[in-house]
């Protein structure tokens, strides 16, 4: 098989060697129920309990404050429903963004129809929310703020800090979607003054099917989900230990090797930026060029047609992300691109690249040459 050049961590990423060998003895010999008090048992118990303390100490928490869950989506849902449903009598408002990820867009949603009351914020044509106009749209009916993170089209990554002092001024419960922040930059939920954030194991290099949520201690939320008692009664269902464990060595592994890792993409990511920049015409950066993730890149092409653009890339072997969904041949625009007031030409030929650690010179100079090839081509047709 020829090689694949994946160039697409944002969407997932591949399970680190290192993570898939702490994980294996737990599909096999280790294969206990860690509510059982057998050695097994409690040896399964140990490793989630490990695990649970790895998450915390990267984030700066304690264990008894990390819940795991099923992945960054079932996060989403636990921490914004669950701090709905528990606070009901004290009001129905909740703020969030336009640009937030369909894990908490939707849930808002579906908030929504049951009689709760959402506002969704604008944000500027780099993707930061206005920090007064949060602070205005605060009622004594809100009850939390949902703002993530960073975003996972164009990478910016809010002034959360600012937004948790403004949600502590008022007393109203700061949830983020944490998702694309975690394994790539440093996270201090006390510093920050998070109440609630969430984040899935595959997208830094642990296996899908995996996530975790941080809820802050004295803060009450309803659970969803009915049956056993694990998860201090918030979660039942028998812990996923083989992919917690993964999850905690991803964490783990992430954060040792940060600075490294970040150091390598950023460099990648700048080389490709600049090559493009002055080798194709008639394109536009979205997003914040300094204040984004080390390893996003998103860039419209005026006249091209994004789903096309994917197929021609995929044909050598480039996996990306096109910034639109194919709808019926026409691509539309995506909510966050359509958020920043992107214009209409550059709108439908957006790619997003997110690099990885596993990523190369050679594999980015291919991207490169690739590009650049198939942009002239596909704009020889118009
Ligand atoms: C991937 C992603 C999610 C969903 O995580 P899953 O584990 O795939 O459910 C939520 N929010 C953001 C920002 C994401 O990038």
């Amino acid at each position: 098989m020829e090689k694949i050049r994946y160039f697409d961590h944002a969407a997932t990423t591949s399970v680190d060697e290192d993570v898939l060998k702490e994980m294996l003895p737990f599909f096999s010999i280790e294969y206990g129920n860690p509510s059982s008090i057998y050695s097994i048992g409690r040896h399964a118990k140990k490793a989630v309990e490990e695990s649970r303390q790895k998450v915390a100490r990267v984030i700066n928490s304690i264990p008894r404050e990390i819940y795991f869950t099923s992945c960054g989506s079932e996060s989403d849902n636990l921490a914004i429903k669950g701090i709905a449903y528990a606070n009901k009598c004290k009001g129905n408002h909740i703020i969030t963004s336009k640009i937030e990820h369909p894990a908490v867009l939707n849930t808002c949603k579906s908030l929504e129809s049951e009689g709760f009351n959402i506002t969704y914020l604008d944000v500027d044509k780099n993707g930061f929310i206005n920090l007064s106009d949060l602070e205005n749209n605060i009622t004594n009916k809100t009850i939390l703020i949902s703002i993530m993170f960073a975003n996972n089209e164009i990478g910016t990554i809010q002034l959360i800090k600012d937004i948790g002092l403004i949600a502590k001024k008022h007393n109203v419960i700061f949830h983020t979607d944490a998702v694309q922040a975690v394994g790539n930059i440093q996270i201090d939920v006390k510093k920050m003054n998070i109440d609630l954030l969430s984040m899935s194991g595959h997208k830094f290099y642990g296996p899908k099917g995996i996530g975790a949520l941080y809820v802050r201690k004295n803060i009450d939320f309803k659970k969803l989900q009915d049956g056993g008692h694990q998860e201090k009664d918030k979660r039942a269902g028998t812990e996923n230990v083989a992919e917690i464990v993964g999850l905690g060595k991803a964490i783990e592994k992430a954060y040792d090797n940060l600075e490294y890792n970040n150091c390598k993409i950023r460099k990648l990511r700048d080389f490709y930026e600049n090559e493009i920049e002055q080798r194709i015409p008639y394109i536009k950066f979205n997003g914040n060029r300094n204040n984004r993730l080390p390893g996003n890149s998103n860039i419209s092409f005026e006249g091209i047609n994004g789903e096309e653009l994917l197929f021609k890339l995929d044909e050598k072997l480039i996996c990306a992300s096109a910034g639109s969904a194919c709808s019926s041949g026409s691509s539309s625009p995506s909510h966050v691109l359509l958020a920043i007031g992107l214009k209409e030409n550059f709108s439908k030929g957006s790619l997003r690249i997110s690099f990885g650690k596993e990523n190369t010179m050679d594999d980015t100079k291919y991207l490169i040459e690739s590009l650049v090839q198939i942009i002239k081509s596909l704009r020889k047709n118009i």
